[in-house]
């Protein structure tokens, strides 16, 4: 029972599917080519538009039609999310249900995948509603609208998936819900994050600088240092069970869960780049500064959390690991973005990590679950890509 289970063999780093389109000049045409499509636009035109286009403060539009691509890096990571789509309900919680009802599991291990249930039912609502209204409604770029449109849905997928493992539990969801709601280290992490939203989603004048900066950190604050940060603890605990053999249906949906979350990282980096880029005021040393005191603050509610989930070593696990993996999660954050990092951490404690997280390609959802799929009818429609 307590057998660790066959380590995933490594894989390359994985770098994302190219791409598939190319832009080409054709006399007084822009001409763009997905998959054997062919769009063809008048080449001013599409200059104006493009060069109209903004990350905040462009014109508006009521069509949501990304081309002329002005960021291809957003509908590049569009098909990346899209590539990974799976759906919580059609995976098999027969073996957990066993384990979580015969006893199989230590209470160390029931309190993992508590702590589990109970920070990310709220956790996946606050970042699904903050990235609607914090974040898209803001933006005015219609491929940047709808990359972060995906990124909203799958925050629904990941709230059903919770759904998925409460109903195959038979979790007592009042209990749920009222035994962690009073958790300090719980409180705290959703309060901080959400500390600036109201004002943010009163549709601040985005033309002031310093509101720019509100927006920034809030863009910052939830992909890097909730999605990119404080998700990765619990994560990794849960992860580390699955490895175990232990609860392998939530094991499958965190892991398919935690690998979305690296694309929604990637976005908002994205994001912020091209914010910044576009309006270099916000960037200044001050403003550097404050983003790593948010992390910094970050860092310490999540040890705290950490702490809670994993009061002291055992089922397989150490503390100090997961204290680790919070430092070198929030370095990587900050260092990717050109930020001076917090601490010392530098190895990742959890090699094995990034292996279950990226997938090898024979465990994509669809192809190791097209039989229950195509009786369902759906899979056809969403394998084909259109644009539009
Ligand atoms: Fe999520
Ligand atoms: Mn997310």
């Amino acid at each position: 029972m307590n057998a660790i289970a066959e380590p995933v063999a490594p894989v390359a780093p994985t770098t994302p599917d190219p791409l598939d389109f190319a832009e080409r000049q054709d006399g007084r045409f822009v001409v763009y080519e997905f998959r054997g499509k062919t769009f063809r636009l008048d080449r001013e035109k599409a200059r104006a538009k493009k060069d109209a286009k903004r990350v905040i403060n462009g014109p508006r539009t009521p069509e949501l039609n990304v081309l002329p691509l002005k960021y291809p890096e957003a509908y590049r990571i569009y098909k990346q999310m899209k590539a990974n789509h799976w759906e919580p309900d059609v995976i098999d919680m027969t073996k957990d249900c066993t384990q979580w009802n015969s006893g199989a599991l230590k209470p160390k291990e029931r309190w993992i995948i508590e702590m589990g249930v109970g920070y990310f039912s709220s956790a996946e609502g606050i970042v699904g509603d903050s990235v609607l209204h914090a974040i898209e409604d803001n933006l005015t770029a219609a491929e940047l609208k709808h990359a972060v449109l995906r990124w909203i849905a799958e925050e629904s997928i990941h709230m059903d998936s919770l759904l998925h493992i409460i109903g195959s539990l038979d979790i007592d969801q009042d209990e749920v819900t009222a035994k962690f709601n009073d958790i300090p280290s719980i409180r705290a992490k959703n309060e901080f994050i959400t500390r600036h939203m109201p004002e943010l989603k009163r549709g601040l004048d985005l033309t002031v600088v310093e509101n720019q900066r509100k927006f920034a950190k809030a863009l910052f604050g939830i992909t890097q240092v909730m999605e990119g940060t404080q998700f990765y603890g619990l994560f990794a605990m849960i992860l580390s069970l699955y490895r175990q053999n232990k609860m392998t249906g939530v094991g499958q949906m965190f892991q398919y869960t935690l690998r979305d979350e690296s694309n929604h990282i990637a976005l908002g980096r994205y994001l912020l780049t091209e914010l910044i880029r576009e309006n270099p005021l916000i960037w200044t040393a001050e403003f550097r500064e404050e983003l790593r005191a948010f992390m910094r603050e970050g860092v310490a509610l999540e040890k705290d959390f950490v702490r809670d989930c994993l009061p002291e070593d055992g089922v397989g696990m150490t503390q100090k690991e997961f204290l680790d993996y919070v430092d070198y999660n929030a370095d990587r954050r900050l260092t990717s973005l050109g930020l001076d990092p917090l601490g010392t951490v530098t190895t990742n404690p959890f090699p094995w990590l990034d292996e279950v997280i990226f997938l090898k390609k024979e465990k994509n959802f669809f192809e190791t679950r097209v039989t229950e799929y195509q009786t369902s009818g759906s899979v056809k429609n969403t394998a084909e890509d259109d644009l539009v």
